[in-house]
């Protein structure tokens, strides 16, 4: 079945879908995306997802093209046109099509591009083993906040990672804060069995798989706390983990050449793992 896609208004076989070779987003990066997850043919954790794009549309100055009732309408519509069970919904909002010029264009209308793709959630065997992650320096803007998608030195880090045959690559400031992964956000259980994971701050992107694992980790019990953590702290971790939508939740059980802890996936990485599926199972209105 071929894909279709939602472009300019329309829906479309994702093949002949273009847009103009003067949308900011093709020369100036100049947008935002989200992407959700879908399971069992439904959205999942939509709200957080919406609430997210508007913020990024609000710090960047753009409009929203729709309202988010017909963005709702969209998105499920494109779930069903493709007929996912399993998968994501890819979203792309940028400021429209005009003369290149860097300052803001007065007249142009923000164009919205949606997708969808079927996927597996990861693979139950990465529980046996475990992941590796490599560090590398964090060389992004100062407003990682924004959900943008100038991903040039996330994608750079990914293609390291793929070559030193590392699941994702952590980024480090140069204060040796851990700030997050290319495309998930990173998270360790310390020696006092505190699960950790940096705040929401200009630093990082407030992933919302750890929006939700933060409230299903905290009515479990578990004690989190939410600050950095140096990059010397995670090696000395019991457990490390990160998180994202694709990924749901994953135990990162080597960082560069060090293992941690025995090398296995870690009790409460595999709490979090279960809370999730449980929650992404859960019936929803
Ligand atoms: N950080 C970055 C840089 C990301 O790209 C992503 C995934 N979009 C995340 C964190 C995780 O966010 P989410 O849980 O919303 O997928």
């Amino acid at each position: 079945m071929s894909r279709i896609a939602y472009v300019s208004g329309r829906f479309v076989p994702q093949r002949e879908a273009v847009v103009p070779i003067e949308d900011r987003g093709y020369q100036f990066a100049d947008g935002v995306y989200e992407v959700a997850a879908v399971h069992r043919g439904r959205l999942i954790d939509l709200r957080p997802h919406l609430d997210r794009l508007a913020r990024s549309l609000r710090e960047l100055d753009i409009v929203a093209p729709v309202t988010e009732r017909v963005l709702i309408h969209i998105l499920e519509r494109i779930v069903r046109l493709n007929r996912i069970a399993e998968g994501s919904v890819y979203l792309q909002i940028t400021r429209g099509v005009a003369p290149r010029d860097h300052a803001f264009p007065t007249r142009a209308r923000p164009q919205l591009v949606v997708t969808a793709k079927r996927s597996r959630r990861p693979d139950p065997a990465v529980w046996e083993t475990g992941i590796r992650v490599i560090t590398i320096p964090e060389q992004r803007w100062a407003r990682r906040d924004v959900k943008s998608v100038s991903l040039l030195p996330n994608v750079l880090g990914k293609q390291r990672a793929r070559e030193a045959g590392a699941y994702e690559a952590w980024q480090v400031d140069p204060d040796g804060t851990v700030t997050e992964g290319t495309s998930s956000n990173a998270w360790i259980v310390n020696r006092d069995g505190e699960l950790v994971t940096p705040p929401p701050s200009p630093r990082i992107l407030n992933g919302v798989t750890r929006l939700v694992l933060l409230g299903l980790a905290r009515r479990a019990g578990l004690t989190v706390v939410e600050r950095h953590f140096s990059l010397a702290e995670a090696l000395e971790a019991r457990e490390a983990l990160l998180s994202s939508t694709t990924s749901m939740v994953l135990p990162v059980t080597q960082i560069d050449d060090r293992v941690i802890a025995n090398g296995r996936p870690g009790e409460i990485a595999t709490t979090l793992r279960d809370l999730l599926a449980a929650h992404f199972d859960a019936p929803r209105a």
